[in-house]
Order: C-alpha cells, then sequence, then structure tokens
C-alpha cells in the first residue's frame, strides 16, 4: 500500500445519502448530489445515483464530463456559473447549469442552436450572502421571461440561491420566502409552474428538519451533509447519529518518532506560510511526524484525530506534526495513523496526486 490514502467506504456513502434522500423526501425536495467536494470520484457518484438523487452536481466540467463518459444513467449539473470559454464543452455533457448573466445564457443558447443541443437553466438570485445572483429581483425576472419567451434550446428549468458560503448568511423562512415569491412571480408571467425552486446547501438542512422551510422549495444541492455529515452537527447542533461520519477517512505513515520540546528553541519569526503561530510550552512531549502536509490537507486545522490520545499540533507543506504523548496506542516507524475530516481537508486530498485513493466496500458484482 503507498501511502497518504483517502479510504472512501461505499457503502457508508450509499447509506449517508440514502439517508440524506428519506429525510428529503419527507419534505418533497429532490436531492442535487454534489460531487465536488470528493473531486468528482466516481463511485461517490455512483452511490448517490444509486440513492435516487435527482442530479449530480460539480462546480468543476472536468469532474461532470467523467460522469458523463460513465454509464450512470442521471442529469448532470454545473452549479458554478460557466465561463464563456467553456460553454461549447457544456452543453455536449451537461443537461443544466446555473445562471445569473443574460450574456452568457445569450452564448448558451446560440451553442445549442448551432449543435442541436438542448439546455437546462437555473436563474440564482443573490439573497444576501454576497457570492453569485441576481441582485435585483426585476432583472432576475426580465431574464426568465426573456429565456420563456425568446429562446428556443435553452429551457428556464428553475431558480435557485446560494447562502453560507461567502457571506455565511443562513437560510431562514424569510429569505427562502423571498425565493419562493420571486418564483411566483416568474410563473405568473410565463403562465407555468417552474421545475426547480432549489433552496440551497447542506445548510439548509435545519430549516428543513425545522418545519421552517416553504413548502414550495422543492430542491437542495447537498455535498457534505452525506459525504461527511459533520458540520450539520457540529455547527449547526442536528443530530446526525443515523448517518456514518468516518466514510472517509485519511490515513498516514509515521516517519519520525522522537521526544522533543513542545517550545521551539531560538529565536521566532514566522512559519513556512508567513504566520506567526503561537506555541505553548507544556514541557518535553512524545511527537510523531507523519508524511501528509499543508499540500494535500490545506490546514492540520481540517483534521479530527479518531485515535485515541493523539493531538494534532501543527504541519507545514509535506509534515504533519502530532503529540503522541498520552496515546493509546504505542507507535512505531511505519505505523499509520488515520483522521476523520472536516470538508475543505476533504477537498484538497481529494485532489492530490499524492494521495491514493482506496474505494473500499464496494458491491460484488453479478
Ligand atoms: C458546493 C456547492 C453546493 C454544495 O455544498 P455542500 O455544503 O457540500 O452541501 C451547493 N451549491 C453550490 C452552488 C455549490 O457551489
Amino acid at each position: 500500500m503507498k501511502y497518504p490514502i483517502l479510504e472512501v467506504d461505499y457503502n457508508k456513502i450509499f447509506h449517508n445519502a440514502a439517508q440524506m434522500q428519506k429525510i428529503c423526501n419527507n419534505y418533497n425536495v429532490s436531492i442535487s448530489g454534489v460531487i465536488k467536494g470528493m473531486n468528482g470520484t466516481f463511485e461517490v457518484a455512483k452511490a448517490f445515483a444509486k440513492a435516487q438523487h435527482k442530479h449530480l452536481a460539480s462546480s468543476r466540467l472536468r469532474e461532470l464530463k467523467r460522469i458523463a463518459d460513465s454509464n450512470l444513467n442521471i442529469p448532470l449539473m454545473l452549479i458554478r456559473i460557466p465561463m464563456l470559454s467553456e460553454i461549447d464543452e457544456m452543453i455536449q455533457y451537461v443537461d443544466i447549469s446555473v445562471n445569473s448573466e443574460l450574456e452568457i445564457i445569450k452564448a448558451i443558447e446560440k451553442a445549442c442552436i448551432k449543435m442541436n443541443k438542448k439546455h437546462k437553466i437555473i436563474l440564482m438570485m443573490d439573497l444576501g450572502d454576497l457570492r453569485e445572483g441576481y441582485y435585483s429581483e426585476s432583472e432576475m425576472i426580465e431574464v426568465a421571461k426573456f429565456i420563456e419567451f425568446n429562446m428556443t434550446h435553452v429551457e428556464l428549468y428553475g431558480i435557485g440561491t446560494n447562502l453560507s458560503c461567502y457571506g455565511s448568511v443562513m437560510p431562514t423562512k424569510k429569505n427562502m420566502t423571498r425565493l419562493v415569491n420571486i418564483a411566483e412571480t416568474i410563473e405568473s408571467i410565463i403562465n407555468r409552474k417552474l421545475d426547480i425552486i432549489s433552496g440551497g446547501a447542506t445548510t439548509s438542512i435545519p430549516l428543513l428538519l425545522e418545519g421552517n422551510m416553504p413548502k414550495r422549495i422543492n430542491n437542495l444541492r447537498i455535498g457534505e451533509g452525506i459525504l461527511l455529515a459533520v458540520d450539520l452537527q457540529d455547527f449547526h447542533g442536528v443530530d446526525m447519529s443515523d448517518f456514518y461520519q468516518d466514510a472517509i477517512l485519511l490515513k498516514a505513515e509515521i516517519i519520525e518518532i522522537k521526544i522533543k520540546d513542545s517550545y521551539p528553541v531560538g529565536k521566532l519569526s514566522i512559519d513556512a506560510f508567513g504566520n506567526k503561530p503561537t506555541y505553548c510550552d507544556i514541557g518535553k512531549r512524545k511527537r510523531a511526524l507523519l508524511a501528509l502536509g499543508k499540500k494535500d490537507i490545506g490546514t492540520h486545522e481540517k483534521l479530527i484525530s479518531v485515535e485515541p490520545g493523539v493531538k494534532i499540533i501543527g504541519s507545514s507543506s509535506d509534515h504533519l506534526i502530532i503529540d503522541i504523548e498520552e496515546a493509546e496506542r504505542d507507535y512505531s516507524l511505519g505505523d499509520i495513523i488515520q483522521f476523520r475530516l472536516y470538508y475543505p481537508a476533504m477537498l484538497y486530498s481529494s485532489q492530490s496526486p499524492d494521495v491514493e485513493k482506496n474505494i473500499i466496500n464496494l458491491p460484488k458484482k453479478r
């Protein structure tokens, strides 16, 4: 085995996806399963499709292209506004995209006509998070009208919003009701119901469970809540005991074990990343060094220690430093230590060429 390894338990991912689907079914909400957090791993897409998610979604065309070339029979959705430069490719592989610029939508229509393709669009409304989406309701309504009445190959599939990303704004009954009101204004103008009113991502689940999500919200785009299922519990107090939080584990190998001071020796300046970390002097400690670094995980702060007594204390580009003074296991060189992950560590490690991916518990072929 080559380390580090990102171990992905297919069965557990499927269980989590099916569990999330069950919750959403209770509220008549479909799921667009978001695969970007795992670099579009095919087996993750497969588990989502098997769990009856309505679409597979990613911000990266590269990931969706790979799924399109496979035999998963499920609509694909690009959840980052397409670049003008990727439209030709997008309409070949992707069924649905989110949009907020008429110029781009016109370019999609033009490309669709040229290539005799159809494409569905979800218009994004910015409800205050200040990332993508129309900021003016009337502008969005005008564009919706324009698509409906002037375009032949681009179809207005619905509207949506994204929250809790840049502006950390939470979905609430108030902002979701605003989205529904805009949808209903559009519906009255185009004289038909929109297929999709997409009310956000994983962070919309608490509102759903509280019973405060407006009934007309009928889609969520969910990644983290299925893959790791830690944010809802750790940051939003949702009981996630029906989900596996260890479906994805990162395993790294020990390359040094030594007793060292806990406070650096000498005149302190800045670390390798230009930061001025603070150190706590707790005397000499038994430490281990692992062959895994910021290059693979972003920062050690997004790893969760699961082995008893193991404390994560720091990292540089290629090294992870842990305190094993109080560890239950008696570690030796070459031993493997595993961690659970928060979203950023999954995002980085799943695309690191130095991190092997190992998919376990795949269904047996018959
Ligand atoms: C990444 C992303 C999501 C999924 O977010 P999770 O927190 O993983 O559920 C949903 N919508 C958009 C537009 C995204 O970019």
